[in-house]
């Protein structure tokens, strides 16, 4: 099990406080805090090697391609890569995806081709391919939840056909919790030989993750949400995949060559990583990785595992008065909690909970077309993490007593409608 004590004494800004109140962070499915180790980092590296990679012969720069290149070795091992070339650095999960979408799909759908997306997808995944499905005049199926929120096996069997191209979802879902399950997905997809595209960036921090047995093509995540910076991300590809992607970000450091009128393409993974990379970037992430790995990514899902029991069993009392979305059982969900409390807005929730430290998301959570499945105009959304503790569950469930007690007050509170489009 995780030593939690020990592991916030590495997260400085845990002794924040809010409102002069203790800080209780639950916001980690949007991004997570940065231990010290990985701020140390990206420090070290702008103070001792911070140069351009892949671009000179002098010794910064050899250096910084020396770490930059070890980066994507460390990935490539935190989530059992066959090899680091199959690890392509982009912004985050929404650039993974754009670029699966517009280097893999607008090469190889056809018009008439099928492209399958469920309505638990985030805006990220969901998007591109439907500008893909737009481009080259394919169809768009959506695949639904059942009662549990788990997503309908049998509809999903049922829509593909051998016009089927793609099949994307998310491994764990940002609002019901959701862990989907990959291998019977894949299993449905080599059927018709359609690539499987799976959006890791709920998954990936918060459970281990082996792409060599799960048999998916592509993986995108963010290492915002797994202790490292913002503006660095993950798209993993199986190497036939990414050989045969066109890549559609092209400008510096994705080519071995070009003339007036010809280009070649670089190796893996230059060729997708266009541009001057986010060097630091990649190598903070890179210690985020150690530091799960660490600790053990099964430890991390188990004490997740704790945490949500023990919100379900604390809640309990206020079954009449709170409404949790998604399935109960911990098997197949994850740290995210999203509800609302009867007769109150999400935001006006959100801003109470503030007001005693507490720091969740409102809103659809990038997720509208699953709020709308749900006859929803959005929920609260409780997201835990290694440094999230039983005592601040407590406190939550505690705070959450009080609103409850205080609900005909904050009816009459102004809502501000912030924020619904993330
Ligand atoms: N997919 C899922 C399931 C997510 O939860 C998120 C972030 N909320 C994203 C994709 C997009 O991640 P990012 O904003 O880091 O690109």
């Amino acid at each position: 099990m995780l030593n939690v004590e020990e592991i916030r004494k590495d997260f400085p800004i845990l002794d924040k406080r809010v409102h002069g109140k203790k800080l209780v962070y639950f916001d980690n499915a949007a991004t997570t805090h940065k231990p010290r180790q990985v701020i140390d980092a990206i420090v070290e590296f702008y103070t001792k090697y911070n140069a351009n990679v892949h671009r000179g012969f002098h010794a910064l720069s050899q250096e910084a391609s020396e770490l930059y290149e070890e980066a994507h070795e460390i990935i490539a091992k935190f989530i059992n890569a066959f090899s680091w070339d199959e690890v392509v650095f982009c912004y985050n999960t929404t650039d993974a995806m754009n670029i699966v979408a517009y280097s893999w799909g607008l090469k190889n759908v056809e018009e008439g081709d099928e492209i399958i997306l469920t309505v638990m997808d985030h805006h990220s995944t969901m998007l591109p391919w439907r500008r893909v499905a737009e481009l080259k005049g394919a169809k768009v199926k959506y695949v639904d939840i059942d009662s549990e929120g788990l997503i309908d096996y049998a509809g999903l069997e049922e829509k593909v056909t051998e016009r089927t191209k793609v099949i994307v979802f998310p491994v764990m879902s940002n609002v019901l919790g959701t862990i989907n399950d990959v291998k019977r997905i894949v299993r449905i997809a080599r059927k018709v030989d359609a690539i499987v595209v799976a959006d890791g960036a709920q998954s990936v921090p918060h459970m281990p993750t082996n792409v060599r047995d799960l048999g998916i093509d592509f993986l995108g995540f963010s290492g915002h949400k797994m202790l490292g910076p913002t503006g660095i991300g993950v798209l993993w590809g199986r190497r036939d995949r990414l050989e045969e992607m066109m890549p559609f970000k092209v400008g510096g450091d994705t080519i071995k060559d070009v003339t007036l009128d010809s280009v070649v393409w670089h190796d893996l993974p230059w060729r997708f990583e266009a541009g001057t990379p986010n060097i630091a970037g990649a190598i903070g992430l890179a210690e985020a990785a150690k530091y799960l790995m660490k600790i053990g990514m099964e430890n991390v899902r188990q004490h997740e595992v704790e945490l949500v029991e023990y919100t379900f069993k604390r809640i309990e009392s206020l079954r009449t008065e709170i409404q949790v979305y998604g399935t109960r059982s911990t098997r197949y969900r994850g740290g995210v909690i999203a509800f609302n409390i009867k007769g109150l807005n999400h935001h006006t929730v959100g801003k109470a909970l503030d007001l005693f430290g507490i720091a969740v998301r409102t809103g659809m959570h990038c997720a509208h077309p699953l709020h709308y499945r749900l006859g929803l105009k959005g929920s609260v959304r409780a997201s835990y993490y290694i440094y999230n503790t039983l005592e601040e569950i407590d406190y939550f469930v505690e705070t959450l007593s009080k609103i409850i007690s205080l609900r005909e007050v904050l009816k009459k509170q102004p809502v501000e409608e912030v924020c619904t489009g993330t």
